[in-house]
């Protein structure tokens, strides 16, 4: 036992020199990432992660925001051994493969109504690159090329690649590449914790922005792109009910395509399977990656109505086709596991118990939203944000160099609970196959690592 946790040690060692040597990961400064005793993960199993040394923790961002039937579940591996028996891969360029055609029926079937063609790619980043070129190109297909404006939300994120940055609005993010990016509009989403005045105020004054904006500029702008129901990157911040249908009410009145991004909230995290679901909203592209192959593979889908199709339709010579493409596209390996993702919503019954899972997350958090300093607990179905502030009482936030949330995490991750901050934003979406037991333990974790950071 003893001899085995000391050759355990140094094997995380020589993981951890070649990390450094080697591989720079995403979103981490390297500088300190060495300094915290990164995790090297070796295996996962529902809802845990056990490391090269040994160690066992809850994955409490479903290795960010991925994660639907949990780590290592039989049905997804056998359905990525059985496709693999035949071919991992084909091209789906002028030629198409049996899964790939069977989850772009089974999505169209199970996405808002009017949402029938299916474009796939690879991450979600590029979902939104496809919907913002078939936006685009969509008003200038049908001789309305005056129509080449973006229109976003502020704090929005999108993901990464330059035309997602662009319609980005996280700061601490984008703003380093401003020169890089084309021109947008941007315009408030709804936060009431940070608003003086009613929820209700507060999606009012929203939507008189947008109002404002659309009659200012509609005739130029070709789409509105937005997180449907929650802000994710930008904190977890839920709309007020509501909000979302008028949206889309707006949209239609001044001609401007709805664009939307269900790449965090789609396959069930909000207790929908779309979020657009919550308020009947049919928008005119929507774009999905994360949960569509259960977390297991990298999938992404944009969807589109017959009217944006069809403006690409026509004899090749009229060159209407839709120049676009990557080499993984339509993977068989990522459409069988996709597809196993799906049968196992039906068969598990996901939706109604995320839907309780979302509930009995809600009462666990009542604990935390005593604390001294929780500001505001957020969630919807199992997608949730803490915002831990300097002062309950005028909302005051920490100064940015204390790096709370971070320290709220080092420490959660020592307790065993790994999660992600943005910024004093807590994180917390588990795997969606959570049981109430897991899940209760999970925030006990999360209640201590709070109270060990801020009330000391
Ligand atoms: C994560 C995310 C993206 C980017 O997806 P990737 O697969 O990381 O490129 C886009 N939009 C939203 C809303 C996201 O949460």
């Amino acid at each position: 036992m003893e001899k085995e946790t000391v050759s355990k040690a140094s094997v995380y060692e020589e993981w951890l020199e070649k990390n450094r040597r080697y591989l720079w990961n995403p979103f981490t400064q390297m500088k300190d990432y060495f300094v915290h005793e990164p995790v090297i993960v070796e295996r996962g199993d529902g809802v845990t992660l056990t490391d090269v040394k040994g160690r066992t923790y809850y994955d409490g961002n479903a290795s960010v925001w991925l994660n639907v039937h949990g780590h290592n579940r039989r049905e997804l591996n056998e359905a990525i051994i059985r496709q693999l028996d035949r071919i991992a891969h084909s091209t789906l360029l002028g030629m198409a493969n049996v899964p790939a055609i069977r989850l772009a029926e089974r999505l169209v079937e199970i996405t808002p109504p009017g949402l029938n063609k299916v474009f796939y790619s690879d991450s979600g980043a590029e979902a939104v690159e496809v919907a913002i070129k078939m936006a685009f190109l969509y008003w200038k297909r049908i001789g309305r090329p005056k129509k080449r404006m973006f229109l976003s939300m502020k704090s929005a994120y999108h993901g990464d690649t330059v035309g997602a940055v662009s319609v980005g609005g996280i700061d601490r993010f984008h703003a380093a590449y401003d020169a890089l990016l084309f021109p947008t509009e941007k315009v408030g989403y709804p936060y009431p914790y940070r608003y003086p005045g009613s929820p209700e105020a507060c999606a009012q004054a929203s939507l008189e922005e947008l109002r404002q904006k659309l009659e200012e500029k509609g005739e130029q702008i070709a789409g509105l792109i937005l997180e449907p129901m929650i802000q994710g990157a930008g904190g977890m911040v839920v709309m007020p009910p509501g909000f979302l249908k008028e949206v889309e009410r707006l949209c239609r009145e001044y001609e401007v395509l709805l664009l939307a991004d269900e790449v965090a909230t789609g396959f069930g995290r909000t207790g929908e399977m779309f979020a657009c679901d919550h308020e009947q909203v049919q928008p005119d592209l929507l774009t999905a990656a994360k949960g569509i192959t259960g977390g297991y593979l990298p999938v992404a889908a944009t969807l589109a109505t017959d009217a944006i199709y069809e403006a690409f339709y026509g004899d090749y010579e009229e060159m209407k086709t839709f120049f676009h493409g990557h080499s993984y596209t339509g993977n068989q390996l990522g459409c069988a596991a996709a597809l196993a993702n799906l049968d196992l919503f039906e068969r598990d019954g996901l939706i109604q118990r995320i839907r309780e899972s979302g509930e009995a997350l809600d009462r666990a958090f009542e604990p935390l939203r005593c604390l001294e300093h929780v500001g505001e607990v957020r969630s919807l179905g199992l997608m949730a944000g803490v915002e831990l502030v300097r002062n309950r009482e005028t909302r005051e936030a920490y100064p940015a160099e204390e790096r709370v949330g971070f320290r709220v995490c080092q420490r959660a991750k020592e307790r065993g609970l790994i999660t992600r901050p943005l910024g004093d934003v807590i994180t917390f979406l588990p795997p969606l196959c959570v049981g109430k037991q897991e899940l209760s333990e999970m925030v006990q974790i999360l209640h201590s690592a709070i109270r060990d950071v801020t009330e000391k």
